[in-house]
Protein backbone atom coordinates (compact mmCIF):
# COMPACT_ATOMS: atom_id res chain seq x y z
CA UNK A 1 0.00 0.00 0.00
CA UNK A 2 1.15 3.68 -1.00
CA UNK A 3 1.65 6.08 1.77
CA UNK A 4 -1.66 8.75 2.33
CA UNK A 5 -1.37 11.08 0.23
CA UNK A 6 -0.50 14.05 2.01
CA UNK A 7 -4.46 15.63 1.91
CA UNK A 8 -5.30 18.83 3.59
CA UNK A 9 -7.81 20.84 2.39
CA UNK A 10 -10.93 20.16 0.17
CA UNK A 11 -8.69 21.07 -3.10
CA UNK A 12 -6.23 18.97 -2.82
CA UNK A 13 -8.60 16.26 -2.69
CA UNK A 14 -10.45 17.29 -5.39
CA UNK A 15 -7.46 17.59 -7.28
CA UNK A 16 -6.18 14.22 -6.29
CA UNK A 17 -9.10 12.22 -6.78
CA UNK A 18 -10.61 13.88 -9.55
CA UNK A 19 -10.73 10.73 -12.14
CA UNK A 20 -11.92 7.88 -12.24
CA UNK A 21 -8.84 5.64 -12.98
CA UNK A 22 -6.95 7.45 -10.06
CA UNK A 23 -9.76 6.79 -7.66
CA UNK A 24 -9.55 3.28 -9.43
CA UNK A 25 -5.83 3.10 -9.12
CA UNK A 26 -6.44 4.35 -5.19
CA UNK A 27 -8.82 1.27 -4.40
CA UNK A 28 -6.06 -1.37 -5.67
CA UNK A 29 -3.57 0.18 -3.95
CA UNK A 30 -5.89 -0.88 -1.03
CA UNK A 31 -7.23 -3.52 -2.03
CA UNK A 32 -4.07 -5.82 -2.90
CA UNK A 33 -1.27 -4.04 -1.68
CA UNK A 34 2.04 -2.92 -2.61
CA UNK A 35 2.54 -5.60 -5.14
CA UNK A 36 -0.83 -4.18 -7.14
CA UNK A 37 -3.20 -6.49 -9.30
CA UNK A 38 -2.62 -9.44 -10.61
CA UNK A 39 -4.46 -11.60 -13.14
CA UNK A 40 -5.52 -14.98 -10.83
CA UNK A 41 -5.79 -16.82 -14.48
CA UNK A 42 -2.36 -15.76 -16.08
CA UNK A 43 -0.32 -13.72 -13.44
CA UNK A 44 -0.03 -10.81 -16.01
CA UNK A 45 0.21 -7.68 -13.90
CA UNK A 46 -0.77 -4.92 -16.97
CA UNK A 47 -4.46 -4.02 -17.04
CA UNK A 48 -7.34 -1.94 -18.52
CA UNK A 49 -10.41 -0.05 -16.04
CA UNK A 50 -13.64 -0.93 -17.77
CA UNK A 51 -15.78 2.13 -16.15
CA UNK A 52 -18.96 0.50 -17.66
CA UNK A 53 -18.08 -3.05 -16.12
CA UNK A 54 -16.78 -1.58 -12.63
CA UNK A 55 -13.88 -4.29 -13.61
CA UNK A 56 -10.61 -4.37 -14.47
CA UNK A 57 -9.65 -6.48 -17.67
CA UNK A 58 -6.20 -8.47 -18.40
CA UNK A 59 -4.22 -7.09 -20.95
CA UNK A 60 -2.96 -10.45 -22.17
CA UNK A 61 -5.54 -13.07 -21.95
CA UNK A 62 -8.49 -10.93 -21.27
CA UNK A 63 -10.26 -12.15 -17.90
CA UNK A 64 -12.08 -9.53 -16.33
CA UNK A 65 -12.44 -8.88 -12.90
CA UNK A 66 -15.03 -6.57 -10.88
CA UNK A 67 -13.72 -4.50 -8.55
CA UNK A 68 -16.42 -2.89 -6.78
CA UNK A 69 -18.52 -6.14 -6.85
CA UNK A 70 -19.93 -6.76 -3.28
CA UNK A 71 -19.44 -3.61 -2.10
CA UNK A 72 -22.15 -0.76 -1.69
CA UNK A 73 -20.69 0.70 -4.64
CA UNK A 74 -21.44 -2.01 -7.24
CA UNK A 75 -24.55 -1.29 -9.72
CA UNK A 76 -25.21 2.03 -8.91
CA UNK A 77 -23.48 3.31 -12.22
CA UNK A 78 -22.11 6.17 -10.46
CA UNK A 79 -18.60 7.40 -11.47
CA UNK A 80 -16.33 6.49 -8.47
CA UNK A 81 -14.96 10.14 -8.54
CA UNK A 82 -18.15 10.47 -7.45
CA UNK A 83 -18.21 7.83 -4.45
CA UNK A 84 -15.63 9.15 -3.55
CA UNK A 85 -16.74 12.69 -3.08
CA UNK A 86 -19.39 11.78 -1.51
CA UNK A 87 -17.41 9.48 1.31
CA UNK A 88 -15.07 12.09 2.17
CA UNK A 89 -18.13 14.61 2.30
CA UNK A 90 -19.77 12.29 4.60
CA UNK A 91 -16.92 11.23 6.79
CA UNK A 92 -15.06 14.17 7.44
CA UNK A 93 -17.53 17.55 7.46
CA UNK A 94 -18.60 18.34 10.93
CA UNK A 95 -22.06 18.25 10.99
CA UNK A 96 -22.86 15.24 8.67
CA UNK A 97 -25.32 14.46 7.00
CA UNK A 98 -29.03 13.10 7.34
CA UNK A 99 -30.42 10.20 5.40
CA UNK A 100 -32.88 12.12 3.70
CA UNK A 101 -30.28 14.33 2.36
CA UNK A 102 -27.89 12.13 1.27
CA UNK A 103 -30.88 10.41 -0.60
CA UNK A 104 -31.71 13.80 -2.34
CA UNK A 105 -27.86 14.55 -2.74
CA UNK A 106 -26.92 10.74 -4.20
CA UNK A 107 -30.28 10.12 -5.83
CA UNK A 108 -30.39 6.85 -3.82
CA UNK A 109 -32.87 4.29 -5.40
CA UNK A 110 -34.68 4.89 -1.90
CA UNK A 111 -34.38 6.29 1.63
CA UNK A 112 -33.96 3.20 3.15
CA UNK A 113 -30.72 2.43 1.23
CA UNK A 114 -28.92 5.79 1.78
CA UNK A 115 -29.76 4.77 5.68
CA UNK A 116 -28.41 1.79 5.83
CA UNK A 117 -25.16 4.02 3.69
CA UNK A 118 -24.81 6.11 6.40
CA UNK A 119 -25.06 3.10 9.70
CA UNK A 120 -22.51 1.76 7.51
CA UNK A 121 -20.19 4.60 7.33
CA UNK A 122 -20.26 4.94 11.06
CA UNK A 123 -19.47 1.82 11.51
CA UNK A 124 -16.44 2.54 9.84
CA UNK A 125 -15.86 5.59 12.08
CA UNK A 126 -15.00 3.82 15.27
CA UNK A 127 -11.53 3.12 16.17
CA UNK A 128 -10.88 -0.48 18.01
CA UNK A 129 -7.00 0.63 18.94
CA UNK A 130 -5.96 0.27 22.05
CA UNK A 131 -3.13 2.62 21.64
CA UNK A 132 -6.27 5.21 21.51
CA UNK A 133 -7.31 4.72 24.70
CA UNK A 134 -8.31 8.58 26.40
CA UNK A 135 -5.41 9.45 29.22
CA UNK A 136 -4.15 12.43 31.02
CA UNK A 137 -6.69 14.27 32.62
CA UNK A 138 -10.42 12.81 31.75
CA UNK A 139 -13.90 14.12 32.97
CA UNK A 140 -16.63 11.55 33.10
CA UNK A 141 -20.06 12.13 33.51
CA UNK A 142 -23.73 10.70 32.53
CA UNK A 143 -26.53 12.62 30.57
CA UNK A 144 -29.91 12.34 29.72
CA UNK A 145 -30.91 12.13 26.41
CA UNK A 146 -34.49 12.85 26.02
CA UNK A 147 -37.62 12.43 23.62
CA UNK A 148 -40.85 14.68 23.61
CA UNK A 149 -40.55 18.13 24.78
CA UNK A 150 -38.12 18.42 27.54
CA UNK A 151 -34.94 18.61 25.61
CA UNK A 152 -35.69 19.19 22.14
CA UNK A 153 -37.30 16.38 20.94
CA UNK A 154 -34.09 14.17 20.50
CA UNK A 155 -34.75 10.69 20.73
CA UNK A 156 -37.81 8.84 19.50
CA UNK A 157 -39.10 6.60 22.31
CA UNK A 158 -37.55 6.48 26.00
CA UNK A 159 -34.97 8.57 26.89
CA UNK A 160 -31.52 7.49 27.54
CA UNK A 161 -28.80 7.51 29.86
CA UNK A 162 -25.37 7.84 28.43
CA UNK A 163 -21.91 8.13 29.84
CA UNK A 164 -19.09 10.21 28.53
CA UNK A 165 -15.59 10.71 28.69
CA UNK A 166 -13.26 13.58 27.37
CA UNK A 167 -9.57 14.40 28.08
CA UNK A 168 -8.71 18.06 29.20
CA UNK A 169 -6.50 20.00 28.55
CA UNK A 170 -4.59 23.42 29.56
CA UNK A 171 -7.09 26.19 28.52
CA UNK A 172 -10.51 26.06 26.58
CA UNK A 173 -9.00 22.41 24.57
CA UNK A 174 -10.41 19.04 24.50
CA UNK A 175 -8.84 15.70 23.67
CA UNK A 176 -10.90 12.85 21.84
CA UNK A 177 -14.20 11.88 23.61
CA UNK A 178 -15.99 8.31 23.98
CA UNK A 179 -19.93 8.06 24.94
CA UNK A 180 -21.69 5.17 25.59
CA UNK A 181 -25.21 4.26 25.86
CA UNK A 182 -25.73 2.42 29.17
CA UNK A 183 -29.19 0.89 30.81
CA UNK A 184 -28.23 2.49 34.36
CA UNK A 185 -25.43 4.54 36.12
CA UNK A 186 -24.47 1.44 37.85
CA UNK A 187 -20.85 0.87 39.31
CA UNK A 188 -20.88 -1.99 37.28
CA UNK A 189 -21.45 -0.03 33.90
CA UNK A 190 -19.63 3.14 34.64
CA UNK A 191 -16.75 1.24 35.47
CA UNK A 192 -16.52 -1.02 32.63
CA UNK A 193 -16.85 1.98 30.25
CA UNK A 194 -14.17 3.70 31.78
CA UNK A 195 -11.72 0.64 32.05
CA UNK A 196 -12.54 0.04 27.88
CA UNK A 197 -11.60 3.36 27.10
CA UNK A 198 -9.08 5.41 29.57
CA UNK A 199 -5.84 3.89 30.08
CA UNK A 200 -4.72 3.28 33.79
CA UNK A 201 -2.87 5.74 35.83
CA UNK A 202 -5.30 8.48 34.46
CA UNK A 203 -6.74 11.42 36.52
CA UNK A 204 -10.64 11.07 36.73
CA UNK A 205 -12.78 13.71 37.58
CA UNK A 206 -16.34 13.00 38.11
CA UNK A 207 -19.14 14.01 40.18
CA UNK A 208 -19.56 11.89 43.78
CA UNK A 209 -21.90 9.64 42.77
CA UNK A 210 -21.18 6.62 44.47
CA UNK A 211 -21.32 4.83 40.85
CA UNK A 212 -17.82 6.05 40.62
CA UNK A 213 -16.42 4.83 43.84
CA UNK A 214 -14.85 1.68 42.65
CA UNK A 215 -11.95 3.41 40.36
CA UNK A 216 -9.59 3.70 42.45
CA UNK A 217 -9.10 -0.22 42.90
CA UNK A 218 -8.97 -0.07 38.82
CA UNK A 219 -5.12 2.14 39.22
CA UNK A 220 -6.72 5.27 38.13
CA UNK A 221 -6.64 8.50 40.28
CA UNK A 222 -9.91 9.15 41.12
CA UNK A 223 -10.69 12.69 41.79
CA UNK A 224 -14.78 13.51 43.17
CA UNK A 225 -15.71 16.80 43.26
CA UNK A 226 -18.84 17.77 45.07
CA UNK A 227 -21.76 19.38 43.37
CA UNK A 228 -23.75 21.29 45.75
CA UNK A 229 -26.67 21.88 43.06
CA UNK A 230 -27.09 20.37 39.87
CA UNK A 231 -25.68 23.50 37.79
CA UNK A 232 -22.25 23.31 38.91
CA UNK A 233 -22.06 20.50 37.10
CA UNK A 234 -21.62 22.51 34.15
CA UNK A 235 -18.79 24.69 35.94
CA UNK A 236 -16.85 21.54 38.08
CA UNK A 237 -17.16 19.21 35.25
CA UNK A 238 -16.68 21.80 32.05
CA UNK A 239 -15.30 19.91 28.95
CA UNK A 240 -17.84 17.25 29.30
CA UNK A 241 -20.52 19.69 29.63
CA UNK A 242 -19.46 21.17 26.22
CA UNK A 243 -19.80 17.74 24.73
CA UNK A 244 -22.94 16.96 26.16
CA UNK A 245 -25.05 20.28 25.14
CA UNK A 246 -22.89 19.67 21.25
CA UNK A 247 -24.34 16.37 21.01
CA UNK A 248 -27.96 17.49 22.26
CA UNK A 249 -27.38 19.97 19.60
CA UNK A 250 -26.08 17.77 16.72
CA UNK A 251 -28.35 14.81 17.41
CA UNK A 252 -31.30 17.78 17.04
CA UNK A 253 -29.99 19.97 14.41
CA UNK A 254 -28.56 17.13 11.68
CA UNK A 255 -30.93 14.04 12.42
CA UNK A 256 -33.80 15.44 14.18
CA UNK A 257 -34.99 12.03 15.15
CA UNK A 258 -32.50 8.88 16.62
CA UNK A 259 -34.14 5.62 17.97
CA UNK A 260 -33.03 4.14 21.16
CA UNK A 261 -32.37 0.89 19.02
CA UNK A 262 -29.92 2.70 16.74
CA UNK A 263 -28.35 5.47 19.04
CA UNK A 264 -24.97 3.74 20.03
CA UNK A 265 -24.42 4.16 16.52
CA UNK A 266 -24.73 8.03 16.48
CA UNK A 267 -23.18 8.61 19.49
CA UNK A 268 -19.76 6.54 17.21
CA UNK A 269 -20.31 9.12 14.52
CA UNK A 270 -20.11 11.98 17.03
CA UNK A 271 -16.93 10.44 18.59
CA UNK A 272 -15.01 10.83 15.16
CA UNK A 273 -16.58 14.46 14.11
CA UNK A 274 -15.62 15.97 17.70
CA UNK A 275 -12.06 14.59 17.49
CA UNK A 276 -10.16 17.89 15.73
CA UNK A 277 -7.11 15.99 16.01
CA UNK A 278 -7.57 13.29 13.35
CA UNK A 279 -6.36 13.94 9.92
CA UNK A 280 -9.40 13.92 7.41
CA UNK A 281 -7.78 12.36 4.87
CA UNK A 282 -7.00 9.37 7.62
CA UNK A 283 -10.99 8.91 8.79
CA UNK A 284 -11.92 9.19 4.59
CA UNK A 285 -9.02 5.98 4.26
CA UNK A 286 -10.50 4.08 7.46
CA UNK A 287 -14.02 4.39 5.74
CA UNK A 288 -13.54 3.58 2.48
CA UNK A 289 -11.97 0.62 3.48
CA UNK A 290 -14.53 -0.69 5.18
CA UNK A 291 -16.57 -0.25 2.11
CA UNK A 292 -14.26 -2.05 0.19
CA UNK A 293 -13.63 -5.04 1.91
CA UNK A 294 -16.90 -5.73 3.11
CA UNK A 295 -19.75 -6.99 1.40
CA UNK A 296 -22.77 -4.52 0.77
CA UNK A 297 -25.22 -4.66 3.71
CA UNK A 298 -29.07 -3.50 3.20
CA UNK A 299 -31.87 -1.70 5.43
CA UNK A 300 -32.98 -5.41 6.69
CA UNK A 301 -28.57 -6.29 8.07
CA UNK A 302 -29.20 -3.48 10.23
CA UNK A 303 -33.16 -3.79 11.24
CA UNK A 304 -33.39 -7.69 11.64
CA UNK A 305 -33.66 -8.45 15.14
CA UNK A 306 -31.53 -11.81 14.77
CA UNK A 307 -28.58 -8.87 13.95
CA UNK A 308 -29.78 -6.32 16.26
CA UNK A 309 -27.72 -3.30 17.00
CA UNK A 310 -24.14 -3.59 17.87
CA UNK A 311 -24.32 -2.25 21.39
CA UNK A 312 -20.40 -0.35 21.67
CA UNK A 313 -17.52 -0.58 19.38
CA UNK A 314 -15.82 -3.56 20.96
CA UNK A 315 -18.49 -5.69 19.50
CA UNK A 316 -18.14 -4.34 16.25
CA UNK A 317 -15.25 -6.71 15.81
CA UNK A 318 -17.26 -9.71 16.07
CA UNK A 319 -19.82 -8.63 13.30
CA UNK A 320 -17.42 -6.96 10.99
CA UNK A 321 -14.34 -9.10 10.40
CA UNK A 322 -13.66 -10.21 7.12
CA UNK A 323 -13.30 -13.83 7.43
CA UNK A 324 -14.34 -15.11 10.78
CA UNK A 325 -12.17 -18.13 12.24
CA UNK A 326 -13.62 -21.41 10.85
CA UNK A 327 -14.83 -23.55 13.55
CA UNK A 328 -13.02 -26.91 11.99
CA UNK A 329 -9.90 -25.43 12.50
CA UNK A 330 -10.21 -25.60 15.81
CA UNK A 331 -11.94 -28.72 15.65
CA UNK A 332 -8.68 -30.02 14.39
CA UNK A 333 -6.53 -28.61 16.56
CA UNK A 334 -8.21 -29.68 19.49
CA UNK A 335 -8.91 -33.61 18.35
CA UNK A 336 -5.25 -33.38 17.53
CA UNK A 337 -4.51 -32.53 21.31
CA UNK A 338 -6.70 -34.90 22.68
CA UNK A 339 -5.76 -37.75 20.12
CA UNK A 340 -2.28 -37.07 21.21
CA UNK A 341 -2.47 -37.04 25.22
CA UNK A 342 -4.56 -40.60 24.68
CA UNK A 343 -1.79 -41.62 22.06
CA UNK A 344 0.59 -40.48 24.65
CA UNK A 345 -1.22 -41.81 27.77
CA UNK A 346 -1.79 -45.76 26.28
CA UNK A 347 2.04 -45.96 25.12
CA UNK A 348 3.09 -44.83 28.53
CA UNK A 349 1.06 -47.63 30.01
CA UNK A 350 1.74 -49.97 27.65
CA UNK A 351 5.02 -49.59 28.74
CA UNK A 352 4.84 -49.65 32.23
CA UNK A 353 2.68 -53.33 31.72
CA UNK A 354 5.77 -54.86 30.07
CA UNK A 355 8.22 -53.81 32.52
CA UNK A 356 5.80 -55.61 35.11
CA UNK A 357 5.18 -57.88 32.78
CA UNK A 358 8.94 -58.47 32.51
CA UNK A 359 9.54 -58.27 36.43
CA UNK A 360 7.50 -61.20 36.90
CA UNK A 361 8.97 -63.32 34.16
ZN1 LIG B 1 -4.65 -12.68 -17.58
Amino acid sequence: MTDLPHIRTVMDFMRYFNTDEKCLAYIIDLKFGKDGWTCRICNYNQYTYLPSHESVRCNRCGHEESIISETIMKNTHKPLAEWFWAIYTISTQKTGISAMELYRQMDFGSYQTAWAWLQKLRLGMVSEDETDKLKGTVEVDETYLYSGDEQGRSLKGNKALVVGAVEVYKGYASGRVFLREISSASAANLESFVKDHIVKGSTIITDSWGGYNGLKRFGYNHKPVRLNIPEDASKQLPKIHIVFSNLKAWITGTHRFVSKKHLQNYLNEFTVRFDNRRNPIEVFNDVLKLLMFQRSRTYEDFTEPAHPYYPNPKHIKKYYKETPKSNWKYFLGWTAIIGGTLTTLYAIKKISERKNNGGTK
